[in-house]
C-alpha cells in the first residue's frame, strides 16, 4: 500500500478526460445519447463526489436521469458509517438485478465507503454477479477508465486498491443546485475515534492548496452560487500538512473576503482543532454564517477517552462557552452517539446533562453501531438493545423538547433567509443558523436573500412572513 498522500498528475487526469471523449464517440456511433443514475448515501462529502461522478459521466456524454430503470449506468454511492447505510445499499443492490434484466446493457457501478472495505467487495464479487464495476474512494478520479474497460470488454472491474489518499484537481463537475454549493478542501482524517470507519476508507489527511480552493469559489461566486460550504471530515486542520503557515482560520478568512453576496459555511469540526482564533475569525466576517457543528459524542470523559476523542466535557464546554462570548447568536449543533460499548446508565446522563447545559439548536442522534476492523467493535458491550433504545428515545424527546423552545424564541424576530425553493405554494428558505423557513411570497424571491418576519414555529421548521 501507498503510505504517503500524492497528488495525481495533469498528465492522468488528461488521459482520463480522453476517455471520456472515446466514450462520448461509442454512443454518438450508436446514434443515441446515453442515460445515467447517480443515487447518493450517506454525507455532503459523497455528496460532493457524487458532482464530480455526475461531472465525469457528463464529459462521457451521459444524460442524467431521476431513476434506475432504464439508465445505462447506475452509480450507487454508498456509505460505512452504520449497518443500517450498509443494509440499505445491500437490498438497493440486490432489486437491481430486475432493473438490469429489463435492460440487459445496463451497466452497474459501486464506490463510495463501504467499497474501502475488503469484506464488502468480497461479497459484492461473490454474491452479486449483477454489478459491473467497483471503485473505492481513492480510485473514483479512474472512472472513465474503469467504465470504459466495463463497455468494451463486457468484463467487470474491481479498483479497490487501498492507499493512504490523493487528490485530484480539476475533475469536472455537475452541482445539482445553482445556489448551494460544497467545497471540499480537504480529505481523510488522521484522528482514529475508535468506533469510526472514516480513516480506514478515506485514508490520512490531505489538504488542497489555498489557492485551487480561492479559484474554486471565486468561480462558484461568478456563477451565482450564494451558500458555500467548506468540507473535510475534519474541516479544521486543514492546512497543517501543507507547511505553508495558513490554517483553517486564516482559510475562511480570505475566503470571507472575497467580493459578493454569500454566507460561507463548513463542516465538520472536531472540537480538539477548534480554536479561539476560529471563533474570532467567524465573529468578526459577517459573510460567515454564524453558525458550528461540533460534534461531542458523549457527555461522559471516561467515554470519550475511550472513543479516542482528545477532549473532555469541560473543555469542550469551555469552547463553546467562549463561541457564545464573541458570537451570542450563534447556532451550535452536534452529534452524539448513545449505548457504545460500556456505556452506563450514569455515564448517558452525563450526555443528557451535557445537552441540557449546552442546548443545541438540532443534534444527529446515533445508535452505535460496531464497525469491522475498529477498536470498539472487539470491546464489551453489554447494554442491551432494549438498554440503548431507550436511552436513544430519551435523548431524542430531550432533544426535541430544546429544539421546539428555541424555535418558539425566533417568533417575533426579524431574520434574513436565503430563499432556496417552493414546497406547496410556500417559498422555502434557510436563515444564517441553516434553519428551516417556510413563508408566502413572490417566485422572483427565489436565489435571493431577503427579510422576514417569524410569526409561528414547529419543531423541525418556523413559519415566516414578509414583513409589511
Ligand atoms: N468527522 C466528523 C466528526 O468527527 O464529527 C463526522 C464523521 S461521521 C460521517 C458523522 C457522525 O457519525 C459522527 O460524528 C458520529 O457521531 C457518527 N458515527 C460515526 N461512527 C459511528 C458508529 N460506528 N456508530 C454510530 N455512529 C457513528
Ligand atoms: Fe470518524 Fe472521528 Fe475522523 Fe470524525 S474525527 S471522521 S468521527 S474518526
Amino acid at each position: 500500500m501507498e503510505e504517503r498522500t500524492t497528488v495525481i498528475a495533469e498528465s492522468e487526469l488528461r488521459a482520463q478526460q480522453e476517455i471520456c471523449q472515446t466514450i462520448k464517440e461509442y454512443w454518438q456511433s450508436r446514434g443515441r445519447t446515453p442515460t445515467a443514475f447517480v443515487d447518493t448515501y450517506g454525507c455532503q462529502q459523497n455528496e460532493a463526489d457524487s458532482e464530480r461522478i455526475r461531472g465525469m459521466l457528463d464529459a462521457c456524454g451521459y444524460a442524467m436521469t431521476d431513476t434506475e430503470e432504464g439508465a445505462d449506468c447506475i452509480v450507487l454511492n454508498t456509505c460505512a458509517i452504520r449497518e443500517h447505510a450498509e443494509q440499505r445499499v445491500f437490498g438497493n443492490v440486490g432489486a437491481l438485478v430486475h432493473t438490469k434484466r429489463r435492460h440487459p446493457e445496463q451497466k452497474i457501478f459501486l464506490c463510495g465507503c463501504m467499497m474501502g472495505q475488503d469484506h464488502v467487495v468480497d461479497k459484492i464479487r461473490h454474491s452479486y454477479p449483477h454489478v459491473d464495476g467497483v471503485f473505492n474512494p481513492h480510485q473514483m478520479w479512474r472512472f472513465p477508465e474503469l467504465l470504459y474497460n466495463v463497455l468494451k470488454n463486457k468484463k467487470r472491474v474491481f479498483a479497490v486498491e487501498h492507499s493512504a489518499g490523493n487528490i485530484a484537481e480539476g475533475l469536472p463537475v455537475v452541482r445539482q443546485n445553482g445556489l448551494k454549493a460544497w467545497v471540499s478542501i480537504m480529505y481523510g482524517c488522521n484522528n482514529f475515534c475508535s468506533y469510526c470507519i472514516v480513516p480506514y476508507v478515506r485514508g490520512r489527511e490531505r489538504s488542497r492548496q489555498p489557492e485551487e480552493i480561492l479559484e474554486e469559489v471565486k468561480g462558484l461566486l461568478a456563477q451565482g452560487y450564494k451558500d458555500i460550504t467548506l468540507l473535510g471530515q475534519n474541516v479544521n486542520s486543514y492546512g497543517k500538512d501543507l507547511g505553508l503557515g495558513i490554517d483553517f482560520a486564516d482559510l475562511m478568512a480570505q475566503i470571507a473576503e472575497l467580493p459578493g453576496d454569500f454566507w460561507l459555511r463548513f463542516m465538520t469540526s472536531h472540537p480538539k482543532d477548534a480554536t479561539k482564533k476560529l471563533f474570532d475569525v467567524m465573529a468578526s466576517h459577517d459573510k460567515i454564517a454564524k453558525q458550528f457543528h461540533l460534534p461531542f459524542q458523549s457527555g461522559n470523559d471516561r467515554v470519550l477517552k475511550v472513543m479516542n476523542r482528545h477532549y473532555d466535557s469541560k473543555q469542550y464546554l469551555s469552547l463553546v462557552d467562549y463561541g457564545r462570548s464573541v458570537m451570542p447568536d450563534l447556532t451550535l449543533t452536534s452529534d452524539v452517539i448513545v449505548g457504545f460499548p460500556g456505556e452506563t446508565e450514569e455515564e448517558f446522563e452525563d450526555t443528557i446533562k451535557l445537552i441540557e447545559r449546552v442546548r443545541y439548536d438540532a443534534l444527529f442522534t446515533f445508535i452505535y453501531s460496531p464497525r469491522k476492523g475498529t477498536p470498539a467493535a472487539e470491546m464489551p458491550d453489554p447494554a442491551t438493545k432494549a438498554d440503548k433504545n431507550r436511552r436513544f428515545d430519551r435523548l431524542v424527546e430531550t432533544q426535541n423538547r430544546i429544539s421546539q423552545e428555541i424555535h418558539g424564541a425566533y417568533v417575533g424576530k426579524t431574520m434574513r433567509v436565503l430563499v432556496d425553493g417552493k414546497e406547496d405554494n410556500l417559498l422555502t428558505a434557510r436563515t444564517e443558523g441553516g434553519r428551516l423557513v417556510r413563508f408566502e411570497g413572490p417566485d422572483t424571491f427565489l436565489g435571493q436573500f431577503t427579510h422576514v418576519k417569524i410569526v409561528d414555529h414547529t419543531t423541525w421548521s418556523l413559519v415566516g412572513q414578509l414583513p409589511e
